[in-house]
């Protein structure tokens, strides 16, 4: 499948039309940013490392019940994934108190809580990608009640599997962001990528940071943190 014209290009990824229209590819970059684009670099080898790590955990979550955008990986660096409209919202969920939660409510990082907590912010770089619930989605029309309980049970079986699939590699699944998106024939299925930009990844035993808290806090050996968690789910 060969990529037509660039339909979009975001601050991780491109996205290309190709000749199916429910179809497109998303190619991967090594570009990163942070504190919502104010903070610029690259990190050596990323956008293999995503996009593979992203379609592998895409089709184990496939096998366990959740629709996805994955079509076919066709290079390194780029996939094919049924085209979507995406959701407005970036559906975060945290096993374990940090980053923003952990300023909010001033909660050390690595503060354990009861449950998982799903968080919804706006995606809306002009205005930092505000928090909002689930009322504010339902009066601005995000999204229908229906999706949204979709959504939230997604959300929590896919923190099941991937916090039992990252178990067995030692590592302990912090918090994520996920995003999801509506198929020409009206199916919700999980969309955008699953990878160290978008998880919090601790080494179980030392607690070490594996994914791109290294590079937002300039913490050094963030390359060597990717081909860590690459490594450990043997994509190399
Ligand atoms: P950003 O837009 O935040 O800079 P990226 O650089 O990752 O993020 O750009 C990828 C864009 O493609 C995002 O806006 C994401 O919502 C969108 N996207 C992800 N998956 C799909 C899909 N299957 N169909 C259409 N758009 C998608
Ligand atoms: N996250 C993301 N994109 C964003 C914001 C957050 O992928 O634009 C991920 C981030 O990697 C972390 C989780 O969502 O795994 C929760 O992030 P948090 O709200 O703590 O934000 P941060 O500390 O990055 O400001």
């Amino acid at each position: 499948m060969k990529k037509l014209e660039q339909l979009y290009e975001g601050k991780a990824k491109k996205v290309f039309a190709t000749d199916d229209p429910n179809l497109v590819i998303v190619s991967y970059k090594d570009d990163a940013t942070a504190l919502n684009g104010k903070k610029r670099g690259t990190i050596a080898g990323k956008g293999v490392i995503n996009n593979q790590m992203s379609n592998h955990l895409m089709k184990m979550l496939e096998k366990n019940g959740i629709p996805t955008h994955f079509v076919e990986e066709i290079s390194g660096t780029d996939t094919v994934v049924k085209k979507v409209e995406i959701v407005p919202l970036e559906v975060i969920v945290r096993n374990v108190a940090a980053g923003s939660l952990s300023k909010r409510l001033g909660l050390p990082e690595g503060t354990p809580m009861r449950k998982p907590v799903i968080e919804y912010c706006y995606k809306c770089d002009a205005l930092d990608d505000p928090m909002v619930n689930e009322y504010h989605i339902a009066a601005m029309g995000w999204a229908d009640d229906l999706t949204m309980q979709t959504i939230a049970k997604y959300a929590l079986k896919i923190n099941k599997l991937l916090l039992a699939y990252f178990k067995k590699l030692n590592v302990d699944l912090i918090d994520f962001k996920i995003e999801f998106g509506t198929t020409a024939d009206g199916t919700v299925v999980l969309a955008d990528e699953i990878s160290p930009d978008t998880c919090r990844f601790w080494d179980s035993t030392t607690h070490e940071k594996l994914d791109k808290d290294r590079f937002r806090r300039d913490m050094g050996g963030v390359e060597e943190a990717y081909e860590e968690m690459a490594h450990r789910l043997q994509l190399d």
